[in-house]
């Protein structure tokens, strides 16, 4: 056991898979929850989500010696205000936000005296959101930066310790650094995803019903991402403006530069441009961070 008691702030996708994962090895004593709608809290009691479901914010962290703040990055700040004057001396006070600095920011001026804040980012996720869509194997070998911004040494160990125990690898990295690794293997991809089902729904020319039916020839993989929770996302982009715009900047450079190739029938530039991307989805399965099987694994009857 690596804490005696967890608190889990926020019920969705996030919480609600660290939850199954912490009872598959045992690694807290007793999970106590609590969501912002009676409706979450009572769905989380309804499939055994937590130890104990609390109607109260204050109820759920006291005596905590985690504290994990699951919410959209927009809702830190107010959570963590309300919760402050109810933490215990001596406990750690984390988050699984997707953004580190705007989340340091609105959560850091709340921490009190003797409470360890540590903030983390597990990079796990699917695109569904809510109590019910967590499962306990979602944090299997994936990767949960923590970012330690100088909270005291033996509080980041016993976090990384506990991320670990939920089958993930952990990784220290600075504030700025996260969130620019982030705007590239996630922020952006989502942009890019979102923008693409707008186009095919805006386009007019080809039908809504064209493009459902072909959909497998690639488009259905933008669908999958650009499903994901809108309230999260809105905020993410919100929180990472800098990181998110700078690598915008970059990600429209070279799609000109592509345009250019293509309007040139520069076959060359784009041979060598495709040769690079695929090197670098194989160092993606060699890592083991997806399958190498043909259509994503997704089976010859799926098409
Ligand atoms: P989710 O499934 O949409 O769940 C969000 C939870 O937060 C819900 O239980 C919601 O309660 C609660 N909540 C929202 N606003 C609140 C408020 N003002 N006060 C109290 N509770 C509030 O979200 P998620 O996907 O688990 O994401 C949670 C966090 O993890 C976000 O910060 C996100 O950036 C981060 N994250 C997400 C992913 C991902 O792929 N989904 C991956 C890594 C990190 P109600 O149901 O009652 O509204």
């Amino acid at each position: 056991m690596i804490y005696q008691r967890v608190a889990l702030i926020g019920l969705g996708l996030i919480a609600s898979s660290m939850f199954w994962a912490m009872k598959r090895r045992g690694v807290a004593g007793h999970v106590t929850g609590y969501a912002r709608s009676a409706e979450t809290r009572e769905t989380a009691r309804r499939i055994g989500l937590c130890d104990t479901v609390c109607d109260r914010l204050a109820d759920a962290v006291r005596d905590a010696d985690l504290v994990v703040l699951a919410v959209p990055v927009g809702a830190m700040e107010v959570v963590a205000r309300e919760i402050a004057p109810h933490l215990k001396p001596g406990a750690t006070l984390t988050d699984v936000g997707s953004v580190k600095q705007s989340v340091i920011d609105a959560v850091g001026p709340h921490v009190p005296e003797g409470v360890h804040f540590v903030p983390a980012h597990p990079m796990a996720g699917t695109e569904h959101s809510g109590p019910e869509s967590g499962f306990a194997t979602l944090f299997d070998n994936r990767w949960t930066l923590i970012v330690p911004e100088g909270a005291d040494e033996d509080a980041v160990a016993r976090l990384e310790a506990y991320w670990q125990a939920l089958g993930a690898n952990t990784e220290r990295m600075d504030v700025a650094h996260h969130d620019l690794v982030c705007a590239v293997v996630s922020h952006i991809p989502h942009l890019i995803a979102y923008t693409m089902v707008g186009v095919a729904d805006d386009l007019g020319r080809v039908s809504d019903q064209e493009v459902v039916k072909f959909s497998a020839a690639g488009f259905r993989d933008f669908t999958r991402i650009a499903a994901s929770d809108p309230t999260m996302w809105r905020d993410v982009f919100l929180t990472n403006k800098e990181a998110t715009i700078e690598i915008l900047g970059r990600f429209t450079e070279e799609l000109f530069a592509l345009q250019r190739a293509i309007r040139q029938g520069d076959g060359d530039h784009l041979f060598d441009y495709f040769t690079r991307t695929r090197a670098i989805r194989r160092g993606i399965i060699e890592a083991g961070q997806d399958t190498d099987e043909p259509n994503f694994g997704r089976g010859k009857a799926a098409g």
